[in-house]
């Protein structure tokens, strides 16, 4: 990425943002004179092998798709001509071991010089359908791995995933832990129904894993348009997050802008996940990453002077821009702050 000291040539897409210092991150958030984002995560497929209660794709219809090379690599140079940097292949719902180019996609990563690291999150029950060698390539290609663990024992794996397939999972965690290089590379984040402290888990780890990795963990969860629809209630001690009344611009999309299987581009993935138009950009298939990231419409979705979209007034993972003062390492170490 160029360094920039003035951004008075520049498309600044941030400019009507004033908790956003864009002369000292100008080198983060601008690329030859155009605006970009901190990362970007592009999902590959949207079909999944569980069916969790807590997920979208247990309520929703939708069209299934897988992206296909084509469109996998003109989204690559579409990225490297705004500055590349880290991407994220997390669906944003599925599961990225059930893509069938997974190999190939990566391949074709590494010959972009450009994108500077790929992670994703993963349920890790399919790393079992993988031989070694390949297992090996995919988990050693990747700056981090975050594997979502759902369910501390086999009922409430099968009631958050509707599968009975708890012990497949640890087996395949299991294989994962063995043959990373470098274990730091690997993040657990536990998807419960009852709450559980930091004591049971670390015994959970140490007796199923036989090793302890960093974690974080949640019994709460976000409640999408369809469970409301459907009045979905979570079994044993899982709690919907309760919906907030926001009013200031959230700062999660410097580093969530998500581009679906079919192509389109989205500001932030939870407001697709409500089907919020606000929040759709664009499709790649037919135009280009820069000009759909530099148009008018996401200069309002920063503008401060503006209303924001109807989802994120409720949305229970809003993170106000006046507090992104506690939260810098997002500059430098943006996929932390995804997977956190
Ligand atoms: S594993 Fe993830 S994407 Fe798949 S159903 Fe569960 S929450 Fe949804
Ligand atoms: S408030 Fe929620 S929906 Fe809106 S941008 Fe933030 S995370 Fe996305």
């Amino acid at each position: 990425m160029m360094e920039i000291s003035s951004n008075k040539n520049i498309n600044n897409i941030y400019e009507n943002q004033s908790f956003l210092d864009c002369d000292k991150y100008s080198n983060f958030l601008f690329n030859n004179g155009k605006s970009r984002p901190l990362m970007l995560s592009c999902e590959t497929i949207n079909v999944c092998n569980n069916k969790c209660i807590i997920c979208t794709n247990n309520v929703e219809n939708y069209n299934k798709h897988i992206m296909s090379m084509n469109l996998f690599e003109k989204i690559l140079g579409d990225y490297s001509d705004l500055g590349g940097g880290e991407l994220s292949l997390t669906p944003r719902t599925g599961e990225i071991l059930l893509d069938s180019f997974l190999i190939d996609r990566i391949k074709l990563i590494n010959k972009y010089k450009l994108i500077t690291g790929v992670s994703f999150t993963t349920n890790a029950t399919l790393a079992m359908k993988y031989n070694d060698d390949v297992l090996d390539f995919i988990v050693n290609s990747l700056e981090v791995m975050h594997i979502s663990v759902y369910g501390l024992n086999e009922k409430e794996h099968s009631l958050l995933t509707s599968r009975n397939t708890y012990l497949d999972m640890i087996e395949a965690i299991k294989k994962i832990i063995k043959l990373s290089n470098e274990k730091k590379r690997l993040f657990l984040g536990f998807r419960s129904l009852e709450y559980y402290d930091d004591f049971d888990i670390s015994s959970w780890m140490k007796n199923n894993l036989g090793v302890e990795l960093p974690y974080g963990k949640t019994h709460n969860y976000v409640k999408w348009p369809a469970h409301y629809k459907k009045n979905v209630r979570l079994p044993m001690g899982g709690k919907w997050l309760t919906e907030r009344n926001n009013t200031s611009v959230c700062f999660m999309p410097l580093t969530t802008p998500i581009i679906h299987s079919d192509g389109s581009l989205y500001w932030c993935p939870c407001g697709a996940g409500f089907g919020d138009q606000q929040h759709y950009l664009g499709n790649l298939k037919h135009d280009s990453l820069t000009r759909l990231y530099n148009s008018n419409k996401i200069k309002k979705l920063w503008d401060e002077r503006e209303d924001i979209p109807n989802v994120c007034k409720r949305c229970a993972y809003h993170c106000s821009i006046d507090e992104i003062g506690k939260c810098l390492f997002i500059f430098d170490n943006p996929k932390h702050f995804v997977v956190a």
